[in-house]
C-alpha cells in the first residue's frame, strides 16, 4: 500500500502526523507527506484511519 498527501489540499492541520506519525510527517513547506514509500503491512489501518481524518481528502491510499 502507498499513501500520497495532495500538497494543493493539505491545510497543515496536523490529524495525520499525530495520528500515524511513522507514514507521515512535515515537509520544509510545513505540509504533510508520506515518509515511507511503501507504507509496511502493521501500518496499514493507522495509515488509512489518518487519511480518513484529513478534513479535506488530501491522503489518498492504496
Ligand atoms: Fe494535511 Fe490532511 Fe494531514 Fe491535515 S490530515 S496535515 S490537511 S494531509
Amino acid at each position: 500500500m502507498k499513501a500520497q498527501v495532495d500538497q494543493d489540499l493539505c491545510i497543515s492541520c496536523g490529524a495525520c502526523v499525530d495520528t500515524c506519525p511513522e507514514v507521515y510527517d512535515w515537509n520544509d513547506d510545513d505540509k504533510a507527506e508520506a515518509i515511507v514509500d511503501v507504507v509496511p503491512d502493521n501500518m496499514e489501518d493507522q495509515a488509512r484511519e489518518a487519511a480518513d481524518s484529513c478534513p479535506t481528502e488530501a491522503i489518498k491510499v492504496e
